[in-house]
């Protein structure tokens, strides 16, 4: 299922405001499955949006319009729409009541213009708006859908979860057939190499379809399969899944939507395990993720957040010949690391103590490129773990992705136990 997206909006082409819904819809797409194959932008002009549509029609099943539904007489996407399915305008009569409604509670005066937005296109599906008087459409036209949703993003996203998701899975998979879909969620990878490994799987399989996408530090595949039994989407997706494993089951953490933190606290709570965290760059952000999931207080015992060097001495015990002097190796170090998991785990008692220190940039420090972080496990009476790691991105992916790392290291050295 191929879709395409066309923001409407002569704003948007003058830069005036920025097209996050083509980035909603996509993301949102994305999740049912379906592929999103262009986005284009196109000011308020009738002729050149009717190319436009013209051009999506001939190459998606899916054609996603925003924009352009309002009352103003800039705000054309229906009658473009229209008049190239040749189809009527009708007035949708709900919409029109409603909107009617809305202007006699409030003593104003309805102009004929605002009528427009119970605009409908013959032979359409009414998509309710919310949060706004603009009724949307849905129009099903030689094999190709047609969807035009407000360009508000309060109004849009609304419509898009109530109204154009069901109306998607009812209309456009097969009365039979339903959509049955598995997430599989990772960690410890990035977006590109776990595309790269998975590469001739997204290129040649139609059916299930794979969709990755990289969401706060994790990465995300969503495998969607059209099957009239349970049973045998199952079984497709168990065949996929298990291909899938086969390549990259040590960074598969989850298969639902939950966070690496959670699965993490969850797990030591039933092991019965404890944690601590010595956060330099990262400046307390490992502990509050933890602490962001209920329930976290009966395996996380609590951390320093040792930012300067005279605290990763006086609080951990980190010795100053590993900070301080010509040739010492520094605060972004795997002798530091190790020195500050190690401290840590002396002061907590906690079964397993954690450290990251690292340069989160912009900008080096100790001479050192922003994104080489170091960082520690420490577990009684077994030998610590340091590792050394190049993050890319901004100075608060560099500190997320540091944390999602380590979470995702001490997951690992809990499968091993089980
Ligand atoms: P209205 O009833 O407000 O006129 P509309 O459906 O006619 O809604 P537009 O007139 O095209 O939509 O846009 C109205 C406002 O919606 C814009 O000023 C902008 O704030 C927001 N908007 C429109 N398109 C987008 C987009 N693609 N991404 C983000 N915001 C958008
Ligand atoms: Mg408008």
């Amino acid at each position: 299922m191929k879709a395409e997206m066309i923001a409407v909006g002569t704003e948007l082409l003058l830069g005036q405001i920025v097209n996050t819904n083509a980035q909603y819809l996509s993301q949102q797409l994305a999740l049912l499955g379906v592929d999103v194959y262009y986005q284009t932008v196109v000011g308020d002009n009738p002729q050149r949006l009717r190319d436009v549509i013209k051009t999506a029609s001939e190459r998606a099943d899916i054609v996603l319009l925003t924009g352009g539904l309002g009352p103003t007489l800039d705000d054309i996407t229906k009658d473009v729409v229209a008049e190239l399915l040749g189809r009527s305008m009708l007035v949708h009569e709900p919409s029109m009541r409603k909107m009617e409604e809305m202007f006699k509670d409030r003593g104003l005066h309805m102009v004929d213009s605002n009528r427009r937005q119970a605009n409908w296109i013959e032979g359409s599906d009414a998509l309710a708006n919310e949060a706004g008087l603009a009724v949307g459409n849905a129009v099903l036209h030689e094999g190709v859908a047609y969807l035009l949703l407000p360009g508000p993003p309060k109004e849009m996203k609304p419509m898009f979860q109530q109204e154009v998701v069901p109306w998607l899975e009812k209309y456009l998979f097969d009365e039979r057939t339903s959509l049955y879909t598995r997430m599989l969620k990772f960690a410890g990878i990035g977006e590109s190499s776990l595309e790269a490994q998975l590469l001739d799987l997204i290129e040649s399989q139609s059916d299930p379809t794979i969709a990755p996408y990289a969401k706060e530090g994790e990465v995300l595949i969503r495998l969607a399969t059209k099957s009239d039994s349970e049973l045998e989407a199952g079984r497709k997706l168990d065949e996929l899944e298990s291909i899938i494993r086969g390549r990259l089951g040590q960074h598969i953490f989850a298969t639902e939507d939950v966070s690496l933190e959670h699965v993490i606290v969850e797990q030591m709570t039933k092991l019965g395990l404890t944690l601590s965290a010595a956060e330099s760059c990262t400046g307390g952000l490992f502990s509050e993720l933890v602490t962001s999931i209920p329930g976290s207080s009966a395996m996380f015992h609590g951390g320093v957040v040792s930012y300067a060097n005279t605290l990763k001495q006086q609080l951990l015990n980190v010795p100053v010949d590993l900070l301080e002097g010509e040739n010492a190796p520094g605060a972004v170090s795997h002798e530091t690391a190790r020195a500050m998991a190690e401290g840590l785990l002396q002061l907590t008692g906690t079964d397993i103590a954690i450290s990251i220190t690292g340069v989160a940039g912009p900008g080096q420090s100790e001479r050192k490129p922003a994104g080489l972080v170091f960082i520690g496990i420490a577990r009684a009476g077994q030998e610590t773990l340091t590792e050394e790691l190049r993050l890319s991105g901004n100075r608060d992916m560099i500190r997320l992705r540091a944390v999602k790392i380590v979470l995702h290291r001490i997951w690992r050295l809990l499968q091993e136990r089980k």
